[in-house]
């Protein structure tokens, strides 16, 4: 029944409203649209992207999440997307391009579904039953690794690092992330923990990124306050004071009436009084290297320098907390507290100039649980890559000691996945059958991508592919994209955690399920730009 007159609103006037199939349609051609944007850089023989943002600024790059994060995308469900590659790269740190792409063939597939008219509510059941299947299935073929297999974990930080502009050095940095994790790597109750904010990166332009080095024990970027105190200090005994070396300025309303030179004078010694009781309680802990988190008067800096301290201060609260954790010292609050028993170690500390600026050394500690990789490169996008390329292994590393699982990559797990998948179709029957048949498929993505990468036939390659797996009942045998052929990957080499793939595999379907659920976008209408600049009465005079 039609009502006269005025039509009723219940959205604001401008409002733009998409609905049903269009606004399915929409969501999922902006999500694959950022998924291919993607695509072009997955594997060691993907290509590189070069962003350059609003100031003229270029990072050229390879990872995935660099780019999302960079191409400041502006679509809710392109957000989704680039959450995804967020939530991958912290809870794993690597995969992210993998996690992105799988999502986003995802939703090609439910794409034919939904043109087959199967609903997006039968759609997102089966692939929830797919996604659970598959990292269930996941476990069936992925192997042990024991947090002492060193060589296991060399090869996976180098399959991380396959690809990221580090190739020359590869093996070298490779080692540095193997023995970095091993250090920072704590046992709780017979289970392997590690955090990887401990591992710090520091990086420096100039050199080779063959000079990059591991210390044991952390790099401060900061020079000590005063040129009459050591440059080195062997056999450190370190404070860590979180207080201000200084006499406490007075409150802003208490006011001081010096009338008198004298009174000056009295109120000038009384200031040197407090500095100097503050430097004696240091020299009286034992302490002869002080990182302070406040600032150091220049008188207390004096004092400190005659007494032969090394002091720092401004420092980081996260570096006082890596400094803790290298040094096995406690940070302390107030000078007066100060005691031998809060002090840490570290067998030299020295402030040496690297590529022209001083940086504070704090090194050979005794068994430190937290330690730096010092980066050297040539240039700045070197060294920036070089840094990605570290923390995706960090990563890699850390995932495969904490669970003891990995699995082989090169798009094997993928097929082998895609081939159990289908026959769990069958056992499910019905239209879900049809979606979870469209998981396995999209998961064939990733050797899809990389055959195509490596110059291979995507499809006649993905064929020979599934059915070697099937005829030598082999879950290993992947793409091999250097030579351009199907090879054993576990031979390769070719291993990752199998953490990176469950990972992926749940984000990305977590995420398709969501973009798929939506039927109704409703966006406010954009406020006309430029009127907040636009203030009446705030004319310029010129
Ligand atoms: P992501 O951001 O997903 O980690 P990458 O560009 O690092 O993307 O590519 C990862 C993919 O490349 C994985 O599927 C991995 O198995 C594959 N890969 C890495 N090294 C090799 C190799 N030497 N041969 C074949 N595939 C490889
Ligand atoms: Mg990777």
């Amino acid at each position: 029944m039609q009502l006269s007159g005025q039509p009723v609103l219940i959205l604001p006037e401008g409002t733009q409203r998409v609905v049903g199939r269009d606004a399915q349609r929409v969501n999922i051609m902006v999500a694959r649209a950022v998924a291919n944007a993607v695509k072009s850089t997955l594997g060691p023989k993907g290509m590189d992207k070069m962003l350059v943002d609003e100031l003229g600024d270029i990072v050229v790059t390879n990872d995935g999440a660099t780019i999302l994060e960079e191409m400041n995308v502006e679509h809710p469900a392109a957000k989704m997307m680039v959450e995804i590659a967020k939530t991958q790269d912290k809870e794993v740190g690597d995969g992210t391009t993998t996690a992105v792409v799988i999502a986003g063939e995802l939703l090609g597939k439910a794409e034919e579904l939904l043109d087959k008219k199967i609903h997006p509510t039968v759609i997102i059941k089966g692939y929830r039953m797919a996604a659970e299947k598959a990292v269930e299935l996941l476990d069936g073929i992925a192997m042990d690794v024991k947090p002492d297999d060193e060589e296991t974990l060399k090869k996976l930080a180098i399959t991380s690092m396959t690809g990221k502009g580090v190739e020359e050095a590869r093996e070298k940095l490779a080692e540095i992330v193997v023995k970095a994790v091993k250090q920072v790597a704590e046992t709780e109750n017979g289970k392997t923990i590690i955090d990887t904010d401990y591992i710090k990166i520091e990086k420096k332009q100039g050199g080779d990124l063959e000079d990059t080095e591991l210390i044991n024990g952390i790099i401060i970027d900061k020079e000590r306050v005063h040129p009459g105190m050591p440059r080195v200090v062997k056999d450190a005994k370190i404070a860590l004071i979180n207080a201000p070396i200084e006499v406490k300025e007075t409150e802003t309303d208490a006011e001081i009436r010096i009338t008198s030179p004298e009174q000056l004078q009295a109120f000038l010694d009384q200031e040197e009084k407090m500095l100097r009781e503050m430097v004696d309680k240091i020299k009286a802990s034992g302490a002869n290297v002080v990182f302070c988190q406040k600032g150091i008067d220049d008188l207390a800096q004096h004092f400190l320098a005659k007494e032969g301290i090394l002091a720092v201060r401004r420092v980081k609260k996260s570096d006082m907390e890596k400094l803790a954790k290298a040094t096995g010292a406690t940070i302390v609050t107030s000078i007066k507290d100060l005691s031998e028993k809060d002090l840490g170690y570290a067998g030299k500390v020295e402030e040496r100039k690297i590529s022209g600026e001083n940086m504070v050394f704090v090194e050979n500690c005794k068994d430190p649980k937290a330690v730096t990789i010092l980066v050297r490169g040539g240039t700045e996008h070197v060294v920036d890559e070089a840094e990605r390329a570290l923390n995706d292994a960090i990563g890699v590393v850390s995932s495969a000691m904490e669970d003891g699982k990995i699995v082989t990559g090169g798009g094997s797990p993928e097929v082998a996945l895609a081939l159990k998948l289908r026959d769990y179709a069958k056992t499910v029957g019905g239209r879900e059958q049809l979606a979870i048949e469209a998981f396995a498929n999209a998961l064939e993505i990733i050797p899809t991508t990389l055959a195509e990468s490596a110059g291979m036939d995507p499809i006649d390659t993905l064929v020979e592919l599934r059915a070697k797996q099937e005829k030598e009942k082999n879950p290993h045998l992947g793409i091999d994209v250097f030579e351009g052929k199907i090879a054993d990957m576990k031979e390769g080499n070719v291993l990752e955690p199998m953490r990176v793939k469950k990972q992926a595999i749940s984000s990305a379907s977590e995420a398709a399920e969501m973009i798929l659920r939506i039927d109704d976008i409703i966006a406010a209408s954009k406020k006309s730009s430029g009127s907040e600049n636009n203030m009446p009465g705030g004319e310029e005079f010129d």
